[in-house]
């Protein structure tokens, strides 16, 4: 590398000298000498010089701009560069005084020329390590600034950033109310499942492949963000109204409709939108996303549309969720919970088959909270898999404890509701296991009811793990039946034992011929594929007197008992035998 070096003095001499001294290595390209006659000149050239001076040869003297005021102002062009001062006045005191300025050294004329290489060489090496920590220590803060505000995974901002270009965009609104801007925050459905059924290293593909289908839906100038796992936000400036904001959602949601084809897997995922506009009336960028975030939760829950506009309404319901949660977990370490047993009667010889258990909390304040409230919540927070742990353990240890207690009523089944989250879990047939063999009970005893859509999901795990249940005589359940969506093919290729008729069709099925119409459909189904089937939710005795006389062999329902207390269920038991 040529160093360049500007040498700075009033005298053509010391030019001459140089150029003469260094013709050799001038051209063996070492040094490249430029000139300047002050110190004002020196510093217009130090100014515009590209590649940058190296090292500066300065005398003292100079007209216009002496050497000890370019000393000075060396710094303010360049902090790295450092000067070499040359004078005849090499007395201690103008040493001293250039050294105080920051010169490197100092040589006196007439020049000593070794000298002078010597000091130009390890001035410019001086300089040139400078230089090189300098670069080393900015791509190291480059790094980390990188790292703090982007996602590693998949290359989009992350929170930091998007916090930043949102105070930005909040600011511009305030000055300029016209241009409406938007943040979106984004959900990725099932992505705990496939977390949990996959692992880490689909799950990732699945955010990244997300990550490029969400920026195929945006302009270049609107800024996607990972937030957290399965989290994303969107920020859209300048838009019109919120229609337009409706048709960018619909746009993702058109995007997330086919499935993701990941190392072979088909993977069914989309995404819930939260929406606040820029008119919300903070100033605090987290504000907006913390409503969006709000709307988000309202968006997924499943009787809602995917996609929702924050109002403040919002927000007490989410401090409501929030506070559930915390309690919710409190709950499942603090043994709030406890389970009701629901019978299940063989129709044609009135008896009851078995029980299904079904979670209660009882709330220290609140009193009792019904799973409809917190069963969605618990699976959005992976809460459901220790709560569902409990439930299972709880059923267990019940059905033993009945054996001793019934031998009359002998042999029993408990049903358990299992959520989709829960059985995909890795753990989950180690936990089966253990709670059979403590309990000292055969499979045959434990029925599992998964709920029509999670079925549906078709994954390779849950048809994998459904086999190994079957190993071991376990009965599965497919609960809701007729809510979901199924392909009867598909159900066909399951090893399942029972179909639930779910309560929404029995209820007014004397009355509704369509509603008759489908549990007899069902109830061939059932037959057709060998399949059991309990009706749910029988409240009346004109559908028992229906459902017998289509040949429906279990049903279930207020009109037998509604789900009991553990101390009675003896009484049930007893007072039904003798019926
Ligand atoms: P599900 O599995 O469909 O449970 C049947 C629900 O219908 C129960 O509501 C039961 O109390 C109610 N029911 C029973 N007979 C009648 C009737 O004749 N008429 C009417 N109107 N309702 C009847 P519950 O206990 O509130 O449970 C609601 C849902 O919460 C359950 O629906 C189940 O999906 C879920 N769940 C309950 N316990 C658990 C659990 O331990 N784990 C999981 N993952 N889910 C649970
Ligand atoms: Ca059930
Ligand atoms: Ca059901």
């Amino acid at each position: 590398m040529v160093a360049k070096i500007l040498v700075v003095d009033d005298e053509l001499e010391l030019e001459r000298l140089i150029l003469q001294r260094f013709k050799k290595n001038i051209r063996n390209q070492k040094f490249e000498f430029i000139f300047a006659r002050n110190g004002k000149e020196a510093l217009e050239t130090l100014a515009h010089e590209v590649p940058p001076v190296d090292t500066i040869l300065t005398d003292l003297r100079m007209p216009e701009m002496d050497g000890l005021i370019l000393l000075d102002r060396i710094k303010e062009i360049d902090e790295t560069l450092k000067a070499v001062v040359v004078s005849a006045y090499g007395d201690m005191v103008n040493i001293r005084t250039a050294m105080n300025r920051g010169a490197f050294d100092f040589l006196t004329k007439p020049i000593d020329f070794r000298d002078l290489e010597i000091t130009i060489n390890k001035t410019v090496e001086f300089v040139t390590e400078t230089r090189k920590n300098r670069q080393q220590l900015r791509q190291v803060r480059d790094r980390l600034h990188q790292r703090a505000y982007s996602d590693e995974l998949t290359g989009l901002a992350n929170r930091n950033a998007f916090l930043d270009r949102l105070q930005v965009c909040v600011d511009q609104f305030a000055e300029n109310p016209e241009g409406l801007f938007a943040v979106l925050f984004l959900e990725l459905c099932r992505y705990r499942m496939v977390k949990y059924s996959f692992g880490h290293g689909l799950s990732d593909r699945l955010l990244i492949a997300t990550a490029k289908r969400l920026k195929t839906c945006l302009r270049s100038t609107d800024v996607l963000a990972r937030l957290g796992a399965d989290e994303f936000a969107i920020l859209l400036q300048n838009i019109r109204d919120d229609r337009e904001v409706q048709s960018i959602a619909d746009r993702i949601h058109e995007a997330m409709k086919s499935p993701f084809h990941l190392d072979g897997s088909l993977l069914f995922s989309g995404v819930n939108i939260g929406i606040a506009l820029g008119n919300l009336g903070s100033t605090q960028p987290a504000d907006f996303l913390q409503s969006a975030d709000t709307a988000m939760h309202y968006a997924k829950d499943p009787g809602n549309s995917p996609t929702a506009f924050f109002v403040p309404a919002m927000q007490e319901n989410a401090l409501w969720r929030l506070q559930l949660e915390s309690e919710l977990q409190q709950a499942i370490a603090q043994e709030e919970l406890h389970l009701n047993y629901q019978p299940i009667i063989f129709l044609p010889n009135h008896s009851v088959s078995g029980f299904e258990a079904l979670v209660r909390w009882r709330h220290p304040q609140r009193g009792r909270v019904f799973p409809s409230e917190f069963i969605p919540l618990a699976e959005e927070t992976g809460l459901i898999v220790p709560l569902d742990n409990w439930v299972l353990w709880r059923a267990g240890e019940q059905l033993n404890r009945w054996r001793s207690q019934f031998p009359q009523f002998w042999p029993l089944s408990i049903s358990v509701n299992l959520s989709e989250i829960e059985l995909s879990h890795p753990s989950y047939l180690a936990l089966i296991d253990r709670i059979l063999t403590e309990n000292f009970l055969s499979g045959c005893s434990l029925k599992i009811e998964i709920t029509e859509r999670t079925l549906m999901q078709q994954s390779s795990q849950i048809n994998n793990l459904i086999s190994q249940l079957k190993t071991r005589g376990i009965q599965l359940c497919i609960d809701d039946f007729g809510t979901g969506y199924s392909c009867l093919a598909y159900l066909h290729r399951l090893p399942l034992d029972i179909i639930k008729i779910d309560r929404s069709f029995i209820n007014g099925m004397e009355t509704d011929s369509k509603k008759l119409d489908i549990v007899k459909t069902i109830l061939t189904l059932a037959e057709t594929l060998g399949f059991q089937a309990i009706a749910e939710g029988v409240e009346t005795a004109a559908q028992l007197t229906l459902l017998r006389s289509l040949g429906c062999p279990y049903a279930q329902g207020y009109l037998f008992s509604k789900p009991l207390e553990e101390p009675a269920v003896a009484s049930f038991l007893t007072a039904f035998s003798s019926e």
